[in-house]
């Protein structure tokens, strides 16, 4: 095995093929032979004159890619090592027969702005419609958002059909049981640096630089090529969830009722007290399942930021530092500060990306009450005419700390506000309970 700085033309003897053969390429420089990138332009409206996102490594593919990074989100390592187990061949290239979009978004003027969407591909729903030419010509464009349709069933709403507060209506709530009829989108992220580090108020170079070192050395070309610009970073992407005709959400005339959730696996899934991320989510879920009842349009958007971003390893040493060191909403943010330096990464400030894909022109009910994602999508052009904070019910007892501290720090609410002397009052429940319990 050799290594070199360049594209390698090596033979593979028909051993497992690496579309660079059996050298490895560290990086590329611009204006090699083997570097001949299709002109992406970023921000231009029409799909065919902005260009095809080209990131893969296969081989016909690799000269011509003009983004950093691998398709696939955090998933792009699995696809790693599906390749090195041999149980993928390097340069499969996918079919995409009748995987096209269930329902065609409206293009926005937003798709033809590089300010307003940075951190995904416009276009990345109808690569096979608008890079039919490329994809013929062997090139391995993929898409980057894949929009479908299904039923689902939250116990939550099955709950509130069973106590009349949501009714059964046939076309959005379909069945007694609580089936209800959702369009999704599921969306990767692509961004778009000089935009990303623009909404940051930070040097696209200084992004690149902190990128590549804080990511291992994983992208050098983050550093020697600077004439590309996309980058498909290896974190998890969102989810759209649509109620009622996805055609409405794009109309100022109708009223829209949003939630924006960050992902909780602990109480989203597995229904943790400690947090009020499940009861919020479903809430939410139910908002928006009314406004479209009512001939609205309600949106739920899930994002893939587990603990504030922080992961759940973080996270799960805040939960041990509070419950041993008196889990009172005073210290509440202080205990995750001292673990990860921050009290939060989630940088709300590219989430109203796909808000402005989805082409929303005002939030009539924002089903949240966190101030940076309002500030972020005011920011951002789009008004919020309504907040609405989750039903003080449906506040786990032991998630009190959690929301009373949040709203100490600038969280929306429409009931109290604690001082810091109250707020040392706000305590979680200890361990004790649960250690009298054999386990
Ligand atoms: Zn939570």
């Amino acid at each position: 095995m050799t290594l070199e700085h360049s594209n390698g033309t090596a033979q593979t003897n028909g051993k497992p093929s690496h579309a660079g053969g059996d050298r490895i390429i560290l990086t590329t420089y611009p204006g090699q032979s083997v570097v001949d990138p299709i002109p992406l332009d970023w921000g231009n409206g029409d799909p065919e004159k902005r260009g095809p996102v080209l990131v893969s490594r296969e081989s016909k593919t690799i000269t011509r890619r003009n983004a950093i990074g691998a398709h696939g989100g955090s998933y792009s390592v699995y696809n790693a090592l599906a390749i090195a187990a041999g149980d993928l061949p390097v340069n499969f290239k996918p079919s995409f027969e009748n995987t096209q979009p269930i329902f065609d978004f409206p293009p926005q003027p937003a798709w033809g702005d590089k300010t307003k969407i940075v951190s995904m591909d416009p276009f990345g729903h109808d690569i096979v419609r608008h890079y039919k030419k490329h994809l013929d010509a062997g090139l391995d464009v993929r898409p980057t958002i894949a929009v479908t349709k299904a039923t689902m069933r939250l116990a939550e709403i099955t709950e509130s059909i069973r106590n009349g507060h949501l009714e059964v209506d046939g076309d959005i709530v379909i069945s007694k049981e609580g089936d209800v009829r959702v369009t999704k989108a599921a969306v990767e992220p692509v961004w778009y640096l000089p935009g990303v580090a623009e909404r940051f108020g930070i040097d696209e170079g200084v992004l690149r630089r902190t990128l590549f070192e804080q990511c291992g050395g994983s992208f050098p070309e983050l550093i020697t090529r600077p004439d590309i610009k996309v980058f498909l970073p290896p974190i998890g992407g969102l989810t759209v969830y649509i109620f009622g005709s996805p055609d409405k959400v794009s109309n100022p005339d109708v009223k829209l009722a949003l939630r924006i959730h960050d992902e909780c696996n602990g109480s989203d899934v597995f229904q943790s007290d400690i947090c009020t991320c499940r009861p919020y989510l479903a809430f939410g879920i139910e908002e928006a399942i009314k406004e479209a009842q009512n001939g609205g349009s309600g949106v739920v958007i899930y994002f893939r930021k587990e603990g504030r971003a922080l992961g759940e390893v973080v996270k799960y040493l805040v939960y041990n530092a509070r419950k041993r060191g008196g889990d009172t909403a005073d210290k509440y943010f202080t205990r995750t500060e001292n673990i990860a330096g921050v009290r939060d990464m989630r940088f709300q400030a590219l989430m109203p990306d796909i808000l402005q894909w989805l082409g929303i022109k005002k939030i009539d009910r924002m089903l949240s009450m966190s101030n940076m994602k309002h500030d972020a999508i005011v920011e951002q052009g789009i008004p919020i005419l309504e907040r609405i904070p989750i039903p003080d019910h449906m506040v786990p007892s032991d998630s009190r700390v959690e929301i009373d501290a949040k709203i100490n720090a600038g969280y929306f609410t429409v009931g109290k506000r604690y001082t810091d002397e109250e707020l040392s009052q706000v305590k979680g429940r200890g361990w004790q309970n649960w250690e009298d319990v054999a386990h």
